[in-house]
């Protein structure tokens, strides 16, 4: 037990896995050096107050017995995690919490859940309640799922949880619970970085797309009989009658042997060829998943002109962030041909930058020096 505690988290992108883990296939995911800080401050009388630095966010007060419907806005997240911890079963006596970020949210880099995954930790580490990464990651999307109403997997979580410096987290989707493989990343070593293009666009029919597709890809494995539709063989397309389910298919095959594609890359750094493969997922996202949007084709388009080696949107879709595999040298003509594009379509002006593979979740000092966990 401790009275005080301080949990920095990152957000992630992902490299190449999209829209794979609720559909048992391999995702690739990094934790990059922009994060969430939670401090947190035990009280023993059953209230919640939390308080954030996210624009037009005043102090938010709760019971620690609130429930799904009680708290909405952006302190839904918070309140979600506290409900998750109880509802599966941990004893949460009360906390003041104090949220900053130097993460954006809401521009598909995953604030969500790093602020659950940071909460989460820094009340397990305030009444140690002996929670683990693995139950940090369910408690995380429990409060997503159950409370915010996003059904989303467990990629997000586990990536913010098991990311470390310079390297990539595998997760195998199809076990439970998830497998997570440290992958080194080494284009940096190679002139090579990570540029994030933040659209700023987020499209209202996020949600019951991302709904939509799950539901398409569960009927697409059923009519295979397929436990999981990363499963499939080449043979699925065809035994397939319906053209969206198809094309469904076809993306999550072909994406999953572009995550096999991409590993390969990475361990003989083979830089051109993993960029095609992040251009070839963007394609299958755009055309076969459907879950792309002007903002992202646009941006990816324009990162290839500047002279990217591949770039494709990252994330669920319908706006958020594209990645870029870029020479550190081209970035600010990248980001100059992003925005002139986007000022051509009078779209708000999309941020531009550098991102490094970084440090999961992890325990600070007053200072932010990292403390062990
Ligand atoms: P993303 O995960 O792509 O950033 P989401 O819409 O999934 O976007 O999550 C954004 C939500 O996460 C915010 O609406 C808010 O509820 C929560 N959040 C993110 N950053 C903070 C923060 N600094 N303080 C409090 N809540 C935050
Ligand atoms: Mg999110």
């Amino acid at each position: 037990m401790t009275d005080v505690c301080r949990w920095d988290v990152p957000g992630r992108v992902n490299l190449i896995g999209e829209h794979l883990d609720y559909n048992g296939g391999p995702v690739l995911p990094l934790a990059i050096d922009r994060s969430v800080t939670v401090k947190a401050r035990a009280r023993d009388d059953g209230a919640v107050n939390v308080w954030s630095d996210l624009a037009g966010a005043s102090k938010v007060s709760f019971a620690v017995t609130v429930q799904p419907g009680d708290v909405d806005g952006w302190a839904s997240y918070v309140a979600g995690t506290i409900w998750a911890l109880l509802d599966r079963g941990h004893a949460v006596p009360g906390a003041d919490l104090v949220l900053e970020s130097r993460l954006p949210s809401g521009a598909g880099l995953s604030s969500s859940a790093a602020t659950t995954c940071g909460v989460a930790s820094a009340i397990g580490d305030l009444f140690d309640l002996g929670l683990d990464r693995t139950e940090v990651a369910l408690v995380a999307q429990h409060a997503e799922a159950g409370f915010v109403g996003a059904p989303v997997g467990l990629m997000d979580q586990l990536a913010v949880l098991h990311g470390t410096e310079a390297h990539g987290v595998l997760i195998d989707t199809a076990v439970t619970p998830h497998t997570t493989t440290s992958v080194e990343l080494g284009w940096e070593a190679d002139g090579l970085v990570l540029a994030v293009i933040a659209t700023g666009a987020h499209h209202a029919l996020a949600d019951g797309e991302y709904a939509a597709r799950r539901e398409e890809c569960e009927r697409a494995a059923a009519e295979l009989g397929l436990e999981w539709l990363a499963q499939a063989g080449l043979d699925a397309t065809v035994m397939l009658a319906d053209e969206t389910l198809k094309a469904r298919t076809r993306h999550v095959l072909t994406e999953t042997a572009r995550v096999r594609g991409a590993l390969t890359a990475v361990n003989r750094r083979a830089w051109p060829q993993l960029g095609t493969i992040l251009t070839a997922s963007h394609a299958s996202l755009r055309d076969d998943f459907e879950v792309s949007c002007p903002e992202l084709d646009v941006a990816v388009e324009a990162a290839l002109e500047a002279g990217a080696l591949g770039a494709r949107m990252t994330g669920g879709g319908f706006g958020g962030s594209a990645i870029a595999l870029v020479a550190p040298e081209k970035v600010q003509a990248l980001r100059e041909k992003v925005e002139a594009r986007y000022a051509l379509h009078q779209w708000t002006r999309p941020e531009v930058f550098v991102v490094h593979a970084a440090d999961g979740a992890h325990r600070a000092g007053p200072d932010g020096a990292r403390l062990d966990a």
